[in-house]
């Protein structure tokens, strides 16, 4: 008997090994140490085998087995299989993407959980009023038990005042809780849903009446309510003792959403947010394989979680790119999400005030059920827009003096108002004023950013980082000046002009932590008049409901983008922003400033909403042959030296074209160079591939990747493969 090992590493295969002498037959789904060449590399049981076509006495024993129990089970593995297949990415480090970070660095053990429950005997009153730690987590205990203290942990308390309740005999182990029914009364509502208008009742009532694997669209305007009805959707399957993963977009994963669920459920509420340690997500990962933790509320990885129980997956923000992981591993949680919701047989709710492109066509096709929220919930009502046009209007620092005494009005009526543009920093750049020329990063074809607080320049690519110059490079001058406007500029320029409001920014620079963006979010929420300058940081899910006005500075900078989702991009953008309008009693007015007032789809957008935009966005799409009517891959190459990468998808391109009639090829465009062709000291190029189905490009891409793996050259070169690319750089 041999095991074919998963190993992290950048080749296409298993690799045997040979069960050591007086080990047992180790579980597929736990971890073993092997040598692979001089190195000891963690790695995961993918199956048993009689046969190698390694010679015996090739064939090396692993090191040891790590684990006497499966960390993963075999659904886990089919979905990886079937994700390293579909996304052409190395299958051994798919499958090592199963497990969780701890796991994949330390060797220790895996071990069933233990479980802890209050003894007989045990009073909080015996217990020091000043060991408030100590009094919280009883009480913890108290309202979960059986708890685990991979859950004890996850709530953030240390072995050591578990320690204690334990020396004082306030606690002791116990036996694990019976995943399914029997843990149904401590997860319903601990308190009532809110009453729900008619539109949500419906939408609920059929997400609970769906049965088996049923993908749901769940379009809702913002503020519709649409987390109310998750909340009432997900009772049913907690009820029948099942799982619930919520996916939520990098940004999306806010405390106050999270505050939402807890304040629901009585129930252990996994929160994977990137701010986790690898021990805290170990521990979360733990609580959920073991059945402990009900709810689940996690960025795209979580996708990859091996419940022990799951009965209903919810995406949030379904059309946002940040469910596509742009690096290494290119999944799309929520294409994952219907494979996985579709082998466990069960529903999936994805819900968006701007839906995919994608999505919708899956609607008319017939493949998704929608169901639509046209109303704001409670009593808000939905935001006027306006376009305004700034073509020949004098900006001062990228606003219209018009639209500063707007502002003016909404703050002097003790409101707060939005404004967005989507740049950080304080300039785009740095031009000379007597030879014209800007400041380039030298590892990039792109300006380096200039930012004031701290003074520097930055190049937002590759992240070089300079102090700024006095003198021009070109020709010498002294006249340096900033061109164009960031967020710290116009926060500076708002806070000369309102000298008596709080001014706020809001982007990655300003809040580095959570903790900062959190207390930021609690001022803003606490209801003074202030002015808010942000970045798409401020667009998603966040509830402002003394916001009545938003401002969108640059609204032109999105409309004329090479990408073919530039628009669909700026036009959910735009809604997002806009959607943080109004929330509430009084009513939201979103502005946006433009030269283009008769831009068509623009004017569609404003006027008849994103649904209306949608429908003539998608029949330009289809006239076009271009996604979601077709079918994308998109193999990127870089290298050291300009051209070596064009190269490269040359011969790639003439390899395949040589070995396949024209018939069986997808439409390939290029080699091209990248749009940013030099980044990080890296000059780039791609190679497109189109097809009319998803199984059109497969099995090019499948020849693709393994005249890569198997290219001599292929070693000067760096080469990714992104199937349905969500950008097409
Ligand atoms: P969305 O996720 O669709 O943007 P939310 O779920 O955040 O909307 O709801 C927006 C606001 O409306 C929240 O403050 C929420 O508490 C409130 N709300 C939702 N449903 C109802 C309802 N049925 N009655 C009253 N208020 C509601
Ligand atoms: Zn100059
Ligand atoms: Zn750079």
């Amino acid at each position: 008997m041999i095991v074919r090992v998963a190993l992290p590493v950048p080749l296409n295969r298993l690799f045997d090994y040979a069960i050591p002498q007086g080990v047992a037959v180790p579980a597929i789904g736990a971890r073993v140490l092997v040598k692979f060449g001089q190195r000891s590399l963690i790695g995961m049981i993918h199956s048993l085998s009689e046969q190698t076509e390694v010679p015996l006495n090739k064939l090396k024993p692993f090191e040891a087995l790590l684990d006497q129990e499966p960390l993963v089970d075999d659904e886990q593995i089919q979905l990886g299989e079937w994700a390293a297949s579909y996304y052409k990415y190395p299958l051994g480090d798919t499958l090592i993407h199963l497990l969780p970070n701890l796991a994949r660095k330390e060797q220790h053990p895996f071990s069933a959980p233990d479980y802890w429950r209050l003894t007989e005997h045990a009073d909080i009153e015996s217990l020091p009023k000043r060991a408030v730690r100590q009094r919280a987590l009883f009480t913890l205990i108290k309202n979960r038990q059986p708890i685990s203290t991979s859950a004890i942990r996850e709530a953030e308390f240390t072995s050591q005042v578990q320690k204690a309740l334990i020396e004082s005999e306030q606690i002791e182990p116990c036996e694990a809780p019976l995943i399914g029914a029997q843990l149904v009364n401590t997860v319903l509502p601990s308190v009532a849903g809110l009453a729900l208008n008619a539109e949500q009742q419906r939408a609920v009532d059929q997400i609970k009446q769906s049965e088996g694997f049923s993908p749901i669209l769940l379009v809702g305007v913002t503020g519709s309510g649409k987390t109310e009805v998750y909340l009432q959707s997900i009772e049913q399957a907690l009820a029948d003792g099942k799982q619930v993963l919520i996916l939520v977009p990098e940004i999306g994963l806010t405390p106050q959403l999270v505050e939402r669920f807890t304040a629901r459920f009585n129930t252990n509420i996994a929160s994977l947010h990137s701010g986790l340690t690898d021990r805290m997500r170990f521990e979360a990962w733990q609580s959920i394989r073991s059945g402990e933790t009900r709810i689940v509320i996690g960025t795209r990885s979580a996708i990859f979680i091996p419940f022990a129980n799951l009965g209903m997956i919810v995406i949030d923000e379904e059309h946002d790119p940040s469910f596509k992981q742009q690096e290494g591993f290119r999944y799309h949680a929520r294409d994952l999400a219907l494979v996985r919701a579709k082998q466990l047989d069960i529903p999936v709710i994805m819900g968006s005030a701007t839906p995919a492109l994608e999505s919708l066509l899956n609607v008319q096709q017939g493949r998704f059920k929608e169901l639509q929220l046209t109303q704001r919930a409670g009593r808000a009502a939905a935001p006027s827009f306006e376009l305004f046009d700034t073509k020949g209007v004098e900006l001062d620092t990228g606003l219209a003096p018009e639209i500063i005494s707007r502002i003016n009005d909404h703050i002097t009526l003790g409101n707060q108002v939005l404004v967005f543009i989507n740049r950080r920093g304080f300039a785009p750049t740095l031009t000379c004023q007597d030879c014209g020329s800007t400041v380039d990063c030298t590892r990039c074809d792109a300006r380096m950013t200039l930012h004031r607080k701290p003074p520097k320049l930055h190049c937002h690519h590759c992240d070089r980082q300079t102090p700024i110059p006095r003198h021009c490079q070109h020709c010498g001058s002294d006249q340096l000046r900033p061109a164009g406007s960031g967020t710290e500029r116009i926060e500076q320029r708002l806070s000369e002009l309102f000298t008596h409001t709080s001014i706020k920014r809001v982007d990655r620079d300003s809040t580095h932590s959570r903790q900062a963006f959190e207390s930021l979010m609690n001022e803003v929420n606490s209801g003074d008049p202030c002015i808010l300058v942000g970045t798409q940081m401020l667009a998603k899910g966040h509830h402002f409901p003394n916001v009545t006005l938003v401002v969108i500075v640059n609204t032109d900078a999105g409309l004329f983008s090479a990408d073919v989702r530039g628009m669909e991009r700026t036009a959910q953008l735009i809604m997002q922003v806009a959607g943080r309008a109004g929330r509430a009693e009084r009513p939201g007015e979103v502005v946006l400033q433009t030269h283009q007032v008769d831009h068509p789809l623009l004017n569609t957008l404003v006027t008849s909403g994103y649904l209306t935009f949608a429908e003539q966005e998608l029949m330009s799409r289809k006239q076009a042959q271009l996604p979601p009517f077709a079918f994308q891959a998109i193999i990127r190459a870089e290298a050291k030296k300009q051209g070596w990468a064009e190269a490269h998808l040359m011969r790639l391109r003439r390899s395949l074209e040589a070995s396949y009639p024209r018939e069986q090829l997808p439409m390939i465009s290029g080699p091209f160079p990248s749009f940013m062709e030099k980044r990080a000291g890296m000059f780039r190029a791609q190679l497109m591939f189109t097809g009319d189905s998803r199984t059109s490009i497969q099995g090019t891409l499948k020849a693709a990747q393994n005249w890569l793996e198997q290219d001599k050259e292929s070693s000067r070169v760096r080469w990714n493969i992104d199937i349905d690319p969500v950008d097409s750089f």
